[in-house]
Order: C-alpha cells, then structure tokens, then sequence
C-alpha cells in the first residue's frame, strides 16, 4: 500500500510539473510570438516610406539703419541686437530652414558700423540672427558692395567661422560663386540659389563677388542644382522699392524660374510687401512664388515699410519626391517708440492697439494701428495670408 501510495504521490508530481511547464512554454511562446508580431509591423513600416514634412521660413530685409545700431548698443560698446527679434524667435527657431536676407555686409574689424546710405553691419548683428534661429542668410542684395570688395571677402570669411549657417549669394572666387548651396533636412536636400538686380552703382572689381541676375546663368544653375537636390528654391533680390505689386519683369522672371522647375522663389528688396501666387511651369510643374517679404526689420520712415512677411512653406517629401503641402505669409509688424528706439518685430497677431498708439511712425507718417495692418496685409496677400 505505502508503495502505490509512493508511485501515485510521484506520478501526480511528474503530471504537476509537466503541467506547469506547458503553461510556462506556452506564456514564453505567446510572448515570442507578440515580439514577432511586432518585429513584423515594424518592419513593415520600415519598408514602407514614411512620409517626411520639412517646415521653411523666410523673412525679407534686415535692414539695420544707423539708429537701430545706436539701439543695439550696450553700455560697453558691443552690440546686442536679440531684444529685436525676441517676440517672433519662437517661431524661427520652430522651422527646420530659417531664411533671412541681411542686407549690408558686415565687414569686421577695421570697418565703422554704418546705416543709409552705404551699410555696415556689426559682425554681432550676424550672430543674433543665428541666434534667434536663422540658418539661411542672403547676401546678395544692392547693398553688399557698399563697403568695397575686402569687406565681401571679410563677410564671407565671417559666415564661414559661424557654425550650422548656409550663406547665399557672395563669393572670395570664382569657383565659389559656382557652388551650389545644399541644406539637408531629414534625408532631403534643398538646394538654394540666391540672385540681385544690380549693386546701387558701386563698382564690383571681380565678376565673381556679388550673384547678379543673368538668365542663361541661372538656367544653368537651377539645371545643375537639380541633379544634386531634391528641391530648388531661389532667392531674388528685384523689384520696384515701396511697389505693393510686382513689375512686368517679376512677373516675367517668376514665369521663366517657374518653367525651369524651380519650387519656391523667396522675393524681397522693395521694403513693402507684395503678392504671392502659385505658377504652373511649362513642364506642368508648380512654384510659389512670393514676389516680396518686405523689411524684416527697419527704421524706415513710411508706415507701408512697417509691415513685412514671414514665408512659411511646408515640404511634403516622400518616395524620392518632394512638393510643397502648404504655402502662405505671416504677416509681421516692425514697431519703434517716438525718438527712434525700442525696435522690435511681431506677429501682426500677437501686435496690440496699445503698441500701435506708440509707434514712432507717427512723427513722420499717418499713425498706424492694428486695423491698418490687417487691411494692409489682407489686400496684398489675399488667400495666402496666415493669420
Ligand atoms: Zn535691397
């Protein structure tokens, strides 16, 4: 009796054990199979291209006039421009690519500071910008000679030392002035080309310093740009000064760059807005155009210069192929206290009454207000006003 007593204690041990090793092989199975599972989707997915948005911003001119620097000066002689741009900063520092057209070189030691009519910027002025967020900066604009060749050389030397910034349009040689600019974002290059209608008369001792507006060169360019890049933006320094609509020949150009393919063309020098649209190349292609951001920052004396706007551009890229899901202005409100000081730039929607009652523009123009802006901006940007 004690034996089979012993067998039945043994056997219902050995059904036990087995029965809990089922139950353990089954768990571990479930749980490979749930870690399977999930490999699958993942690697699904990881097959499958995933779609990448890149955001874009551009403002126009940063047009640093002498009482601006006088604004921007510390007690101890240096410069510190960031109080300027700190309400829009966030919205800079948001978007993968942030383009600025600076507008006077910024030569450097042994160069004064200057404003109108023939402009310096402190070298600082060009670390703020980087600073508040920008990583795209224009150069070729009519104001870059205005301090003689040395003074490109010394700014392009300049751009070179500052980290993480793509400079456009100046060059120290030829063949510099022959590289096409790329910025990747994500896996997708952008190439940027960067133009100017002419130098304001001062002599240009090398071809090769200052990007001049030339067709057949800018045909080959964008041709060029399109075998290393998946996107092409130009930038164009044109137009008619405090014209709220594109000549004939914006309008031409627009159609030529629209017919070479190009994606987005960033448009700036009048100091006031001007339209955006979209056109349809010849190849059925689509480009925004926005033929004027106007001033990004000034201290110019006529309300219409007091308002510019913030491009942003939202890059759908998947599948090797890149295009623009959304494309619209935001405008943007340069303000200054009575006296000339105080400089700062807004959101038009984050701009006040209360401010607009304080604008130094008054003193030389009809004041403005918040209304005035919001007309403004609605009659030139229509549709592609973000507000
Ligand atoms: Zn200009």
């Amino acid at each position: 009796m004690k034996k089979n007593w012993l067998l039945k204690l043994i056997i219902i041990a050995i059904i036990i054990t087995v029965a809990v090793c089922v139950i353990i092989s089954c768990t571990n199975n479930d749980n490979s199979n749930s870690t399977n599972t999930n490999n699958d989707t993942q690697q699904t997915s990881t097959n499958k291209s995933e779609p990448v948005t890149v955001s874009l911003i551009a403002v126009g001119d940063n047009l640093l006039h002498s009482t601006i620097l006088n604004d921007a000066k510390t007690s101890n002689g240096s410069y510190n421009f960031t109080p300027i741009y700190a309400p829009v900063a966030p919205y800079i520092k948001a978007a993968d690519i942030a383009f600025v057209n600076q507008e006077a070189p910024l030569a450097g030691s042994g160069y004064q500071a200057s404003g109108y009519p023939l402009f310096n910027s402190p070298q600082q002025a060009g670390l703020d910008l980087v600073s508040t967020g920008f990583n795209v900066i224009n150069m070729a604009n009519n104001h870059a000679l205005d301090k003689g060749a040395q003074a490109v050389i010394n700014t392009a030397d300049f751009w070179d030392s500052v980290e993480g910034v793509t400079m456009l349009g100046i060059a120290r040689s030829q063949d510099e002035a022959s590289e096409i600019k790329t910025v990747e974002v994500n896996g997708v290059t952008f190439a940027f080309l960067s133009y100017c209608y002419g130098t304001n008369g001062m002599p240009m001792e090398y071809s090769y310093l200052l990007s001049l507006i030339d067709m057949d060169k800018i045909a080959d360019d964008i041709a060029r740009a399109k075998e290393i890049s998946d996107c092409v933006i130009v930038s164009m320094h044109w137009g008619n000064e405090y014209q709220l609509t594109p000549s004939a020949i914006q309008r031409e150009m627009a159609q030529q760059l629209a017919d070479m393919g190009v994606d987005l063309v960033i448009g700036h020098h009048p100091h006031v807005i001007e339209p955006a649209e979209w056109l349809t190349g010849k190849g059925g292609n689509h480009t925004f155009v926005a033929y004027s951001l106007g001033n990004f920052v000034s201290s110019q004396h006529e309300r219409e210069t007091m308002l510019g706007g913030m491009l942003s551009v939202k890059f759908a890229c998947q599948d090797g192929k890149v295009s623009i899901s959304e494309a619209g202005i935001i405008p943007l409100v340069t303000h200054y206290e009575h006296g000339l000081h105080g400089y700062r730039v807004y959101r038009l929607s984050d701009y006040t009454d209360e401010l607009a009652a304080r604008h130094g523009i008054s003193d030389y123009d009809k004041p403005v207000s918040v209304k005035y802006f919001e007309d403004l901006s609605a009659q030139v940007f229509g549709q592609y006003r973000i507000y």
